[in-house]
C-alpha cells in the first residue's frame, strides 16, 4: 500500500502546465497566465482629478477667497491651461489636473459667483482651503509603468482581466485549459430515468465527474462522456478514438473478474496500486503513449467523489497551470464521534458550520453510502493511524465550495 501523499506526489510529477497561447480577454476568463503581464504606462497615466471641482493654487485658495475661472475641463480633455493669481480652472473628475494647480477644491467646498454663463459659473468662492495635493490622483502612484500588473500563474477573474486592461493589453498569454475525456465502465449501468431490473443501477458516475471537471476550479473541457461494458476490446477501441489531455475513467479497477479497467490500462502501461485511504483504494494513474493522463478510479460512487477531489482536481489545475493546486483546508470540532478504518486515511463526506463538523451520514464512511453525498460539502481527512474520533477533537477539513 501507498499512502494518498504519494499516489498524488507521483500523479503531480507528471502533469505539468499545458502549452501557453495567446488570447483575446474576452476568452481568457477562468484561464491561467502563462507569462507574467506588465503595464505599458503609469498607473494612472496622468495626474488627475479624485472629484469634481475646481483645481487651484493653494497659495490662492484660501477660505474666502473668489477665485476667477478660466477654463473647464471635462474628462478626457488634453487642455493644460494657464492658471494666473486668483484664477482656477473647472474640473470633473478623471480630467487632466494643470500643470499649474497644486490642489482640487470639491464642489461641495465651493460657492458660486452670480455670473453664470452657459451652465459656467465665472467665479467661485473657497469655503473650506485644501491640503497640499488634495484630491490629485498622481501619475503613477499605483503603479509605475512597467509594474507587473498580474503575475504568472494566476487565475483570471474579473478582477484580473480588467487590471490587464488598464495596463494597456487586449491580449495575454494563458495555459490551454485541459481537455478531458470521461468513462464510465460496467454492464451493469442503465440511464438514471430507466427502471434497473435486478443486477442493474443508474449511472451516475460520468454525471458527477463531468459536472466537477467544468467546475469547482478544475476549469477543463470535457470533450467526451461514454459508457463501456465490461468488454476489452470495446474499452481499447474508445480509448483509441480519444484526443484529450487525460481521461478519467471510473470501475473496474480493482482485482474482480471483470475489472477490463486493470486488464487493459495495465497492457498499455498504466500502474494500480492500493492506495491507503478510505474509500478509493483501488487506484490506476499513468501516462499513456501519446502522453495522456489517464486516472482509473475505482466505481463506488463515493470514492469516484473523494478520488476526484484527492488526485484528479489537483492534477487538471496543475495542467491548467495553477500553482495552488490543493484545496484549502481548514479546522473544525467533532460534533459527535466516529469510527475510521485501520491504517487507512479516511476521508469522510462531512457537514460542516462555522464551529463544527460531523459525517454527512449516519451509517459509516461505506464507498456506497451515495445519498451522504448530497448533503456534503465538505471532506474530513482522518489519519491513517487514528481509529475513532472523539466528540470534540480536532479534525482537518477539506472544504469543496
Ligand atoms: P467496480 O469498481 O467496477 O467493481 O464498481 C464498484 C461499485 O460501483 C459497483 O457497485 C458498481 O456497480 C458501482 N459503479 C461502478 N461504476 C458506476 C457508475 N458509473 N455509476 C454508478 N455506480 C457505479
Ligand atoms: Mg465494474
Amino acid at each position: 500500500m501507498i499512502t494518498p501523499g504519494e499516489h498524488l506526489s507521483r500523479i503531480l510529477a507528471a502533469a505539468q502546465p499545458l502549452p501557453a497561447q495567446r488570447l483575446p480577454l474576452t476568452q481568457a476568463r477562468g484561464l491561467v497566465t502563462a507569462r507574467e503581464v506588465t503595464s505599458r504606462w503609469p498607473i494612472p497615466l496622468f495626474d488627475n482629478s479624485a472629484m469634481d471641482g475646481y483645481a487651484v493654487r493653494r497659495a490662492d485658495a484660501v477660505p474666502g477667497a473668489r477665485l476667477r475661472l478660466v477654463a473647464d475641463l471635462p474628462a478626457g480633455t488634453d487642455a493644460d491651461p494657464h492658471l494666473g493669481p486668483g484664477e482656477a480652472a473647472r474640473i470633473m473628475t478623471g480630467a487632466p489636473v494643470p500643470g499649474d494647480a497644486d490642489a482640487i477644491v470639491p464642489l461641495e467646498q465651493t460657492e458660486l459667483g452670480t455670473t453664470v454663463e452657459a451652465g459656467m459659473p465665472k467665479s467661485i468662492t473657497v469655503l473650506t482651503a485644501p491640503a497640499p495635493g488634495a484630491h490629485i490622483r498622481r501619475q503613477g502612484e499605483d503603479a509605475p509603468a512597467g509594474t507587473v500588473t498580474v503575475p504568472a500563474g494566476i487565475e483570471l477573474g474579473p478582477w484580473q482581466l480588467s487590471s490587464v486592461a488598464s495596463a494597456g493589453h487586449d491580449q495575454l498569454w494563458v495555459h490551454r485549459s485541459p481537455r478531458v475525456a470521461v468513462i464510465s465502465t460496467g454492464s451493469e449501468l442503465v440511464p438514471p430515468a430507466a427502471t434497473p431490473r435486478r443486477g442493474q443501477i443508474p449511472e451516475s458516475n460520468s454525471v458527477l465527474l463531468s459536472a466537477a471537471l467544468a467546475g469547482a476550479g478544475a476549469g477543463a473541457d470535457v470533450v467526451d462522456v461514454s459508457w463501456v461494458p465490461d468488454d476489452e476490446a470495446a474499452l481499447r477501441a474508445h480509448l483509441a478514438t480519444l484526443a484529450v489531455d487525460a481521461v478519467i475513467l471510473s470501475g473496474g479497477a480493482s482485482v474482480g473478474a471483470f475489472d477490463v479497467v486493470k486488464a487493459v490500462l495495465s497492457s498499455l502501461g498504466i500502474l494500480f496500486d492500493r492506495v491507503a485511504m478510505q474509500p478509493g483504494k483501488p487506484q490506476g494513474f499513468g501516462v499513456l503513449p501519446d502522453g495522456t493522463l489517464a486516472f482509473c478510479l475505482p466505481g463506488n460512487p463515493v470514492a469516484v467523489a473523494v478520488s476526484f477531489e484527492m488526485f484528479v482536481r489537483p492534477a487538471l489545475r496543475a495542467l491548467a497551470g495553477h500553482t495552488q493546486v490543493e484545496r484549502p483546508r481548514v479546522t473544525r470540532t467533532a460534533s459527535v464521534g466516529w469510527g475510521c478504518p485501520p491504517h487507512r486515511m479516511q476521508v469522510l463526506p462531512a457537514v460542516i458550520d462555522e464551529t463544527f463538523v460531523r459525517p454527512a451520514t449516519s451509517g459509516g464512511s461505506g464507498s456506497h453510502l451515495v445519498s451522504s453525498l448530497a448533503k456534503a460539502h465538505a471532506l474530513a481527512l482522518i489519519p491513517a493511524e487514528t481509529e475513532r474520533v472523539h466528540e470534540g477533537e480536532t479534525i482537518t477539513v477539506m472544504v469543496l465550495s
